[in-house]
């Protein structure tokens, strides 16, 4: 099977230009984040401080995190609930970056992202895919941006949606979760020695996934 790793900070771009590269290779596309907003989902839902790594832990033994595929676009359930929508409202962001930094819920989560990678030609975006979850994948992507242009990307997502929002604010969530990721100790967010970085600052989505696309072919060989 095929593995590509595309990690990176939040707002970079990775979820559309990895489902898009997937798309155009034939390839299964597996939003690994999406798996800690449904924990993050369950903790909210549960009333738990997200903060408290102890009973964030505690719950992992009531709770079942499953993916599934409907004309190709994945849903993510907890409990057997389609969580898929919930997990996209901006609380969930914040309670998937504090119980992804509770080492119980990576290993929790570590098992289902090798198997969907064992079965299937896919790329996996996250943030340690490359330096934990698979080490050995053929390709391996970091792809970053800066800031003010992911702040910028994620404010015009969230207008078009309707959603009224403060562009600072956004942008002090985007470097507060950035903080977060990279200097939490488990698992944090860091470019893998044999990754090749891809900054998209100044690539529109299309450029971006063409140069995925690229780097995909120049690295695995495709049958
Ligand atoms: O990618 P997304 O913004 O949906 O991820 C939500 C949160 O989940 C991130 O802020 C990060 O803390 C965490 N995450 C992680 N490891 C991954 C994917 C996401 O720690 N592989």
């Amino acid at each position: 099977m095929i593995n590509v790793a595309i990690d990176g900070p939040s707002g970079a771009g990775k979820s559309t230009a990895a489902r898009m590269a997937a798309k155009t290779l034939g390839f299964i596309y597996i939003d690994t984040g999406a798996l800690y907003r449904a924990v993050g989902v369950a903790a909210l839902r549960w009333g738990i401080d997200t903060a408290d790594g102890a009973r964030v832990a505690a719950m992992l033994t009531e709770i079942k995190i499953t993916i599934g595929f409907f004309e190709g676009v994945q849903h993510v359930f907890l409990n057997g609930d389609d969580v898929s929508e919930e997990i996209r409202l901006p609380e969930a962001s914040m309670a998937a970056s504090n119980v992804a930094a509770v080492p119980a819920v990576r290993a929790f989560l570590l098992a289902l992202q090798k198997d969907m990678a064992a079965k299937n030609n896919c790329i996996l975006d996250g943030r340690d895919i490359g330096t934990v979850v698979l080490p050995d994948a053929q390709v391996k992507i970091f792809l970053t941006a800066s800031p003010e242009k992911r702040a910028e990307r994620r404010y015009k997502e969230l207008v078009e949606k309707g959603n009224i929002v403060d562009f600072n604010a956004l942008l002090q969530e985007i470097i507060q979760r950035d903080y977060n990721d990279s200097h939490r100790a488990a698992a944090p967010l860091k470019q893998a020695a044999d990754a090749v970085l891809l900054d998209s600052s100044d690539l529109s989505l299309e450029d971006t996934v063409a140069a995925i696309v690229r780097i995909i072919k120049e690295k695995a060989v495709l049958s």
